[in-house]
């Protein structure tokens, strides 16, 4: 679950566009800005996100060299109808429950 209401899959209605650490722009969904900002201050380089839409869960696909690095802060990757799509995208962080309210962050621990 996120923020989203009535936003289609591949829509860009709830994007602000970020410039990234290598200058380039990027739209990124507003319900997970907050968790890529903090993957771009480990240096974590993100190649694509979506938070879902409140249709499926959230991913962020990062480029080959961070995936140990996603790993060790405990990513996990990122299943369509039960299947590792790539090694690359994991599973987003952020989760909001029906009222919009965070209810799991990037911020806090798995437990
Ligand atoms: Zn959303």
């Amino acid at each position: 679950m996120c923020q989203c209401i009535n936003v289609k899959m591949g829509s860009y209605d709830n994007q602000i566009t970020l410039i990234t650490p290598e200058g380039k722009k990027a739209g990124i969904d507003r319900c997970i800005v907050d968790e890529i900002k903090y993957l771009w201050s480990l240096k974590i380089k993100t190649i694509e996100s979506c938070c879902g839409h409140n249709i499926q869960e959230g991913y962020i696909a990062v480029s080959d060299k961070d995936i140990e690095l996603m790993k060790k802060l405990g990513y996990k990757l990122y299943y369509e109808k039960g299947e590792i799509i790539l090694e690359n995208i994991f599973e987003s962080k952020t989760h909001h429950n029906k009222e919009g309210k965070l209810i799991y962050g990037w911020y806090k621990k798995d437990d």
